[in-house]
């Protein structure tokens, strides 16, 4: 995974430049030759800070039937399953309709 991220990384050509917001200040920013990239760039520009500050620990895929979205996990417990409550509450009503057909 982190051979991959830095690959994604360099073939973005997402490089580091010195920024300067409006009112003159500068600030650290990224920049990319092609435009195309900019979203590959800001995604895996956006990972890398988080895996640099935080890991894989708290990163997971989500556990429903039909979804391999990917989560960041910042519930206090670290026991989140799901990508999002439309997820979760899927899940919930087909294990409910299951248990039901089992006993009806
Ligand atoms: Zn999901």
């Amino acid at each position: 995974m982190r051979q991959h991220l830095t690959r994604l990384l360099a073939d973005s050509g997402a490089r580091p430049v010195v920024g300067a917001e409006d009112g003159g200040a500068l600030r650290a920013a990224w920049s990319v030759d092609d435009a195309d990239y900019a979203l590959v760039a800001t995604a895996a520009s956006a990972l890398r800070q988080y895996l640099a500050a935080h890991g894989f620990a708290r990163i997971g895929v989500c556990t429903a039937g039909n979804c391999a979205d990917v989560y960041l996990d910042q519930s206090p417990g670290g026991r989140r399953r799901f990508c999002s409550v439309t997820c979760q509450n899927r899940t919930r009503v087909a294990a409910f309709r299951s248990r039901r057909a089992g006993t009806g």
